[in-house]
């Protein structure tokens, strides 16, 4: 078995981030600059937004958070994001998910402009992925094959299984991995809490990426040997063994399956920080204009 180690290959990638930060600003370019929207305070959430902002110091960008209360309302938020996308000085811009109840995502999610979406999630840049143009690509999923490029895993032909259909990880990553590409030529099956002999099709999996969010859901039964496993399940669950109270856990059982695997990514530790990693080089990709 071999372990994906994404904190590993995201530090790698970062380190080329900040030579290429450095090379762009001695050639006369600015500092990239990602701004990042937190609405309440959520602990989960302000975990996340707070490594992504951190990454921003470590690689050389500037970054902005802008904190805005629970009870802000939709209208509010979307004179913020225009502000943004109004300021020269900023070239990306994410809002942390969830948001409360009251605002609509879909509304903010296309309020952002989409040369300055980093995270890849307004329908234009969802369409130009789709269609093979110049995108940002949704960090997750380009996570997901940055993994599957750095450690050289075989994919043209291999029958992938993506269990979880959501617009930020289950559905891109399908219409990544079909393409031909590499990584990619697999033949995709997506599935989702409807379908029916869930643990047959994950048995025929080659490569199965698992993405809903119930810790530990797959089994051993559930893999045939030598499966390629990308976990992207990330769970906060009380520990009595950990300082803080909690533990986080994928939505693989890990230690049951791990020797049953080809490669499998670690929860934490695996996709989560591919995820940021490739968040800042979409930022990056803004700066440099490459995109837009
Ligand atoms: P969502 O929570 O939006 O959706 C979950 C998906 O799982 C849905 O498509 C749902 O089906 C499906 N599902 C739920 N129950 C079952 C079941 N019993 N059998 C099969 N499918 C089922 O997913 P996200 O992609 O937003 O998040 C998934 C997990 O990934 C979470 O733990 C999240 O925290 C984590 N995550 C991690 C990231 C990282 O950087 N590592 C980034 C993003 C998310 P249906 O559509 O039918 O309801």
């Amino acid at each position: 078995m071999i372990l994906l180690e994404g904190r590993k290959t995201a530090k790698d990638i970062k380190q080329e981030i900040a030579e290429e930060v450095s090379s762009f600003i001695s050639g006369g370019g600015k500092k990239p600059h990602l701004a990042a929207i937190l609405v309440g305070a959520d602990g989960a959430s302000e975990t996340y937004v707070n490594a992504k902002v951190k990454a921003c110091d470590n690689v050389g960008f500037d970054s902005t958070l802008i904190r805005l209360e629970n009870k802000v309302s939709e209208l509010e938020l979307l004179l913020e994001i225009e502000k943004i996308n109004n300021n020269d000085n900023i070239d990306g811009l994410i809002v942390q998910l969830p948001l409360p109840s009251h605002i609509d995502e879909m509304k903010v999610t296309q309020a952002i402009h989409p040369s300055k979406d980093v995270d890849g999630f307004h329908p234009e840049n969802i369409g130009r992925m789709a269609l093979n143009l110049p995108t940002y690509l949704p960090a997750t999923p380009a996570g997901i094959l940055e993994l599957l490029l750095r450690y050289d895993v075989k994919t043209s032909g291999q029958h992938c299984v993506v269990v979880g259909r959501s617009h930020i990880v289950g559905s891109p990553i399908s219409i990544l991995l079909s393409k031909n590409n590499y990584p990619g030529n697999c033949t995709v099956t997506l599935t989702h809490s409807r379908t029916k002999n869930l643990d047959k099709i994950t048995r025929s999996a080659d490569i199965l990426i698992v993405a809903l969010g119930i810790p530990e859901f797959i089994k051993p039964e559930m893999v045939k040997d030598g499966v390629v496993i990308i976990d992207v399940g990330i769970t906060r669950v009380e520990s009595n063994k950990t300082k803080n109270g909690w533990k986080l856990l994928g939505d693989v059982a890990f230690e049951q399956l791990k020797n049953k695997c080809s490669f499998i990514t670690p929860v934490p530790g695996g996709v989560g920080p591919m995820t940021i990693a490739m968040l800042l080089k979409n930022t990056l990709k803004s700066a440099k204009r490459e995109v837009y």
